[in-house]
């Protein structure tokens, strides 16, 4: 019996669940892995699923299990209320980490890596007197909290089943549908979370002079720590400085005792980082002694994401194979992304190498449309937008197929 990947897909967008809570999306896979005799392991990491087909080369017992390929697909979705307006959005809720109600919705695509994975897998069992080898799919939680994998990897992920001789990946983009963006070393950015805590006196709205003011504060280090990339960086790097959340306060005639910021830090590389952060930490202390804080502020690291680094032969290897399989042209260089990802902590791990591709999701018509207006940075919704949707087809179908490409580039070919 064959998989209905359309109506997988679907099935999957409309039931997202957030990091960690991927426990419906985890029976899904369990099921369709059971059904194609895969054997798997549910739990792997909290939520995670791996499944490992071995196929060894018939009468080479001695040469083991060949060369061990693993397939990667994350599979969390994230707080954001759907508005694409598809017949299939997401209408789903869920509890956040602190408890509270939030919309839910597949923003960045998963839902169609694990769909993706799925088929390609049911392609490569079909396939299997031509390759050899074993092949571990990972279907992995919590890739949106940048912790997934490393809970796999503490959950022994790398003992438990065979270990990569490469790791593969892939993510949907709005790149125009059926061409593929990969490039040969850093392919996506280091990133830091960081929670910054200001300290200052509370009391009452009327009388400032008796406190802090941990408001005006975190004002001024917002402002200041936009310097980094504009005043200290040099223009021809990449560096990225987001303070993407604030919160200070509960009441306009109350002065608060203390405000949050949330940071969002990204750089090509550790020597990029560590110059950020020591840049970050000065300023951050600096704003908090101008405003008179008794206490210094506090900064805590909430996730630390290396770069992604795609191995130069394997990625020249997989670039050659996309093309003879897709035609000449299919594969661009996207450049360096400043998103992150946490799939190369199985390759750093493990000492394999890793090669992580994007693939094609946006309406070639519209993207083609929007690249001619110059509009594309508005009109193709990104990864993370309430208004982001693949185009169904091709999208599903090609990655499949890049799965199945990228699998037997790296497989072997069986010895008669
Ligand atoms: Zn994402
Ligand atoms: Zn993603």
């Amino acid at each position: 019996m064959t998989i209905d990947l359309e109506a997988l897909y679907i099935d999957l967008h409309r039931h997202p669940e957030l990091s960690f809570q991927e426990t419906r999306t985890a029976g899904v896979i369990a099921k369709h892995l059971e059904e194609l005799g895969i054997e798997f392991e549910e739990g792997i990491g909290r939520t995670g699923v791996v499944g490992v087909i071995r196929n060894p080369s018939a009468g080479s017992a001695e040469s083991g299990d060949g060369p061990v390929v693993w397939l990667r697909a994350d599979m969390d979705a994230l707080p954001v209320e759907e508005r694409t307006g598809l017949d299939y959005a997401s209408t789903a809720h869920g509890l956040d980490p602190n408890g509270t109600d939030v919309p839910v919705m597949h923003a960045c695509g998963h839902d169609m890596h694990v769909a993706a994975l799925l088929g390609a897998l049911e392609r490569l069992v079909a396939t299997k007197e031509q390759w050899s080898g074993t092949i571990v799919a990972v279907f992995q939680p919590a890739e949106e909290y940048g912790a997934g994998s490393q809970a796999m990897i503490a959950d022994g992920v790398l003992d438990r089943f065979p270990r990569p001789d490469i790791v593969l990946g892939q993510h949907v983009t709005p790149l125009p549908a059926g061409t593929i963006g990969v490039r040969s070393g850093t392919q996506m950015a280091a990133s830091d979370g960081l929670t910054v805590t200001l300290l200052g006196r509370g009391g009452h709205g009327s009388r400032p002079q008796a406190t802090i003011d941990p408001v005006v504060m975190a004002a001024a280090t917002v402002m200041r720590l936009q310097t980094i990339v504009s005043r200290e960086i040099d223009p021809r790097d990449v560096a990225v400085v987001t303070v993407g959340s604030i919160h200070a306060g509960l009441k306009n005639n109350i002065i608060p005792a203390e405000a949050k910021l949330e940071l969002s830090l990204r750089y090509p590389d550790d020597e990029a980082r560590a110059v950020v952060l020591e840049k970050v930490e000065r300023i951050v202390r600096a704003e908090a002694q101008a405003s008179g804080a008794e206490d210094p502020p506090v900064i805590v690291t909430d996730h630390s994401l290396p770069p992604t680094i795609n191995d130069v032969e394997a990625t020249a290897r997989l670039t050659l194979a996309f093309d003879t399989a897709f035609g000449a042209g299919t594969v661009m260089d996207p450049g360096m992304f400043t998103g992150s990802e946490d799939v190369s902590w199985f390759a750093r791990e493990s000492g394999a190498p890793l090669v992580f591709w994007f693939w094609g999701g946006a309406d070639p018509e519209a993207f083609a449309a929007a690249q001619a207006a110059g509009t594309v940075e508005r009109d193709i919704p990104t990864n993370h937008s309430p208004y982001f949707a693949p185009v169904l087809q091709p999208t599903l179908n090609q990655g499949v197929e890049t799965l199945v490409v990228a699998a037997r580039e790296f497989l072997a070919v069986p010895t008669a």
